[in-house]
């Protein structure tokens, strides 16, 4: 069994982060320390703690992470200039919080893909 996050607590709303989108499969709310001037994370609402541990079941999951993606950067004015989707994936990945998330990052140029 896995452990929860805080990500388990601000779908459930039980700390008062506000959500951009939520469906019977998904959430989105802004990450707290935002990187760039559109920082968002797009979240299942299952807990699946690693990209190494999603299923085969959890493609359609998957899949609509992408479609709120793509709403929500319509929604947030970026999608013409363009943004980036990010998966951070353990150690070496910089993983945080081990419920699988993934960040949509726009608002400027982004610059590099990688600064190692
Ligand atoms: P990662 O390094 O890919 O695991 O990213 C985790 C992200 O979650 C970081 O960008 C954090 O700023 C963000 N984060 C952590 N706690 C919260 C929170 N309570 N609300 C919103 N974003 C959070």
């Amino acid at each position: 069994m896995s452990e929860e996050t805080i990500f388990s607590k601000i779908i459930r709303q039980e700390i008062p982060t506000p959500l951009l989108y939520q469906d019977d499969l998904v959430s989105a709310f802004r990450d707290i320390n935002p990187r760039v001037s559109t920082h968002i994370l797009i979240i299942p609402n299952k807990l699946i703690p690693t990209i190494n541990d999603v299923e085969d079941e959890d493609e359609l999951t998957l899949g609509r992470m992408i479609t709120v993606a793509r709403k929500l950067a319509k929604q947030e004015g970026i999608s013409e200039n363009g943004y980036r989707l990010i998966f951070n994936c353990n150690e070496h990945g910089g993983q945080e919080v081990y419920h699988i998330h993934m960040h949509l990052l726009g608002g400027q140029p982004l610059g590099a893909m990688l600064s190692v």
